[in-house]
């Protein structure tokens, strides 16, 4: 019987883990070993992926790896141990930890002056760029969702200068699984930070101690943070962390980073560590009397067998000996270990599977989670059930139920273009506008009556305040529609939209993690590209990357609003939506041409961690709303405002520097003159119109304020082109090359000839679906 067998809300035992390479690797990692219990939560809406509990946390698979775990069921009540109480609760040792974790006195300091460098390491959401914030005073976006990191980003501690601490995306295990896992495993193992924060969810502590009794091994002075501590003791949970300091050795200290409660302990003891260079105490977590000391024996062999070819090679020689075991191919190689002591290795390795009963990752696995195990038991009282999993269950209930996922999905997304376009963007839009008028024709006036020369008069008016003004004015909505986004994201939302539409997304030959992504690809390409780094195989990574820019980003509302505006006003939301609705269709077509061409096989397994529904923090978000609308204005005062000058100039004069009196003698129409066939089969062959497109290239939103430029003089666009033109130049707008800064970061991720491609693409697709529209317009003869 495997686990795809077992009904939802039955529990079975594992029996043994199939399937083979990094994927098993990461099922043993995420707790999925022999001996294990898992619960069935439950099965996506459309019977595809399963949402299973293990070790207290929830995780997503798909069918197909769920029939490679073989199980036994298990009644309900044997599931759960007692979990021992401790009775007392000790006052937690101060600074130097009375000497435990270095002989007192003996610690030789770092010399004063040396840069003191920190990685803050830990599962994904387990608040590592919350605390990185409270660390270093910035400001990072922070999201519920698994790898929104994606990058590494350093600062420099609150007052504490020769500090510099990295947040790392977050990795469940050293066994990198995903490029970014990759990334934080190489900064600790070749950058060698003076010490290791290692946070730590103290509400999934098992899972979270993973990956600590990783970094034990890394022979680097770690400090454990238990995050999350207001959720554990206001639901009746509490740690002993005194018996935990002296279990694993290193300094614990219980945090909250949301509340940045014991964050300023935390610095003292990272910095104390680091400056002692106090490495944990303790790296033997195999037990010489457990199933017969096997892996221990093996463990031990296996160290002295490499420990001279790890010392050369710069690696920590426990870890080394673990990789070594699993057969790491890249530790292995490092190593540089001969054909004999090869031959030794798998001797003792096979020696080990025999007397285990195990396979070799399998036995490593089991040894640390067994521990673990040991740890809890001691030194964690857990809540029986939070307020925070109460309502996420509840929740879940509703937003992944087999019947309103969907609709509730489409209705969440509904709702937010709706208030987005019609309710609180619109409002802000029409207050902005009229102030921006108003104050146009009061520099107007000022210019005027102070006799400034007319050329110059008309590049303020006409140009700067006209293009930009109307650019601004559309920033409350890009601004809204981030809030509504980055709420999503931020609440845990998003995991579980990627969790219902795997199954969907697959058919498209993507995973469910690739949602992620396309929908920030919503707000802007290049984060969504970034985020792409996420996404752990190369080939979903790449098929996802290239669909981002049919994702219709907020830069491009502007034009849609603008042309909205000027011909379908009663029909502002319809249009809109009609839009999003025909990118993600056409984006759907592109995916299945794709995955029959570029991209043949299968999207890789889903394994995913489900966080619990949190309320995202005030600050978190204001300080997102201020991060976009600082970049949005300082892009419409550098490179908008520099565009709309450009497009001025060349619209006012002709080839000899002459002022024009028409501007179909200008610079500008002469040069897009040349475009314009193109455009023609369109509706759209006018320069003007040629003009803006050209311009949106380098940012979307400067389309508009060049039109705003080329056609104030001659009542408006409504009066130069038809709706149905109009209607074409959207379905353009919506699909054509995106802007220069998106493109830049599809190169840094896939090289400069597929960012190439894009460009092309894009046109090609765009102009290929415009002249659709045009001539289904024709036909049924609204030209
Ligand atoms: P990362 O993925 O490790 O960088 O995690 P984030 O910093 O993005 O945090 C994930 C989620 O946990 C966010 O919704 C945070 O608001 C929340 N969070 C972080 N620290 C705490 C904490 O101390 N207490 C509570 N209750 N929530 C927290
Ligand atoms: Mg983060």
């Amino acid at each position: 019987m495997t686990l795809k067998d077992i009904k939802e809300g039955q529990s079975a035992r594992v029996l043994s883990v199939g399937g083979s390479g990094a994927l098993r690797q990461h099922l043993l990692d995420m707790g999925i070993i022999p001996g294990t219990d898992i619960r069935v939560v439950k099965y996506a809406p459309m019977g595809d992926p399963v949402e299973i509990c293990l070790h207290g946390y929830e995780l997503t698979l798909r069918l197909d790896d769920a029939d490679k775990i073989e199980v036994e069921p298990v009644s309900g009540d044997t599931v759960r141990q007692e979990e021992k109480l401790p009775k007392t609760v000790n006052e937690h040792l101060g600074l130097g930890e009375d000497g435990r974790f270095h002989p007192k006195g003996s610690g030789e300091a770092l010399p004063s002056g040396t840069l003191l460098t920190f990685a803050l390491v830990g599962n994904q959401n387990s608040g590592k760029t919350t605390l990185f914030n409270q660390l270093t005073g910035s400001k990072q976006h922070v999201g519920n969702f698994p790898g929104v990191t994606v990058d590494r980003k350093d600062g420099v501690i609150l007052g504490q200068k020769d500090t510099l601490i990295t947040d790392l995306p977050g990795i469940y295990s050293m066994s990198p699984y995903s490029s970014e896992e990759l990334v934080s495993r190489d900064f600790v193992l070749n950058e060698k930070p003076k010490g290791i924060i290692d946070i730590v969810d103290v509400t999934n502590v098992e899972r979270n101690l993973y990956l600590t009794m990783q970094l034990l091994e890394m022979d680097i002075p770690v400090v454990v943070a238990l995050n999350m501590m207001d959720e554990m003791t206001g639901n009746g949970g509490s740690v002993d962390v005194n018996a935990m300091e002296a279990m694993l050795g290193v300094p614990v200290v219980p945090i909250s980073a949301a509340k940045n409660q014991g964050v300023s302990e935390l610095v003292d003891h990272a910095l104390h560590i680091a400056r002692y260079q106090e490495k944990p105490q303790r790296q033997d977590f195999c037990d010489e009397n457990e199933h017969g000391g096997a892996v221990h024996r093996c463990l031990h062999a296996v160290i002295h067998l490499i420990e001279d070819h790890a010392k050369q090679a710069g690696l920590p020689v426990r870890f080394a000996a673990c990789k070594a075991i699993e057969g790491d191919p890249l530790i292995i190689d490092q190593l540089g270990i001969d054909e004999n002591e090869k031959e030794t290795l798998e001797h003792i390795t096979l020696q080990m599977e025999k007397e285990r009963g195990l396979d070799r990752s399998a036995a490593i696995a089991d040894m640390r989670f067994s521990f673990i195990t040991r740890v809890c038991a001691a030194c964690v009282k857990k809540p029986k059930e939070s307020r925070e999993q109460t309502r996420s269950r509840k929740l879940d209930r509703v937003l992944t139920g087999k019947y309103t996922a969907i609709p509730v999905f489409i209705g969440v997304m509904g709702l937010v273009c709706f208030l987005t376009f019609n309710v609180i963007g619109a409002f802000f839009e029409d207050l902005l506008e009229t102030g921006i008028d108003e104050l146009t024709v009061l520099a107007d006036r000022a210019l005027t009556y102070a006799g400034v020369n007319n050329v110059l008069h008309g590049l303020i008016i006409d140009g700067i305040f006209k293009g930009v003004g109307s650019v601004i004015s559309f920033l409350p909505i890009i601004v809204t529609m981030f809030f509504f986004l980055s709420l999503l994201e931020d609440s845990g939302y998003i995991a579980r939209v990627a969790f219902v539409m795997d199954k969907l997304l697959r058919k498209l030959g993507l995973s469910g993690r690739s949602i992620v992504p396309l929908l920030i690809g919503f707000g802007c390409t290049v984060p969504a590209v970034m985020s792409t780094r996420t996404l752990p195989s190369q080939r979903d990574r790449k098929m996802t990357i290239l669909l981002t820019p049919f994702m219709s980003c907020t830069a491009k509302l502007p034009i849609y609003a603008f042309f909205v505006d000027a011909f379908f006003p009663r029909y502002k939301a319809l249009v809109m939506i009609g839009l999003y609705l025909l990118s993600i269709l056409i984006g759907i077509l592109v995916a299945l041409l794709y995955k029959k061409t570029l991209f043949q096989g299968e999207a890789v397994p889903f394994v995913m961690e489900l966080p619990n529904y949190r309320l995202p923090t005030a600050r978190n978000t204001l300080q997102l709303l201020w991060e976009k609308s600082k970049d949005f204005l300082q892009r419409a005062f550098s490179v908008i405002l520099i565009a709309t000058i450009v497009v001025w100039f060349l619209q006012s004069f002709d080839f000899r520097f002459n002022l024009v009196a028409d501007s179909r003698d200008s610079i500008l129409a002469t040069v897009s003159g040349f475009l314009t066939p193109l455009f023609a089969p369109l509706g759209l062959g006018d320069w003007r119109i040629v003009t803006s497109l050209v311009s949106g290239f380098m940012a979307k939103e400067s389309v508009v304020s060049v039109l705003e430029v080329l056609f104030s003089a001659e009542g408006g666009i409504s009066a130069a082109i038809s709706a149905l033109a109009a209607y074409s130049m959207l379905v353009f707008s919506l699909l054509y090359t995106p802007c220069v800064a998106a493109i830049a970061s599809i190169r840094r991720e896939l090289g400069g000839k597929w960012a190439l491609y894009v460009v092309l693409w894009q046109c090609a697709v765009a102009w290929a679906a415009a002249l659709l529209v045009r001539l289904f317009g024709i036909l049924i003869g609204i030209a």
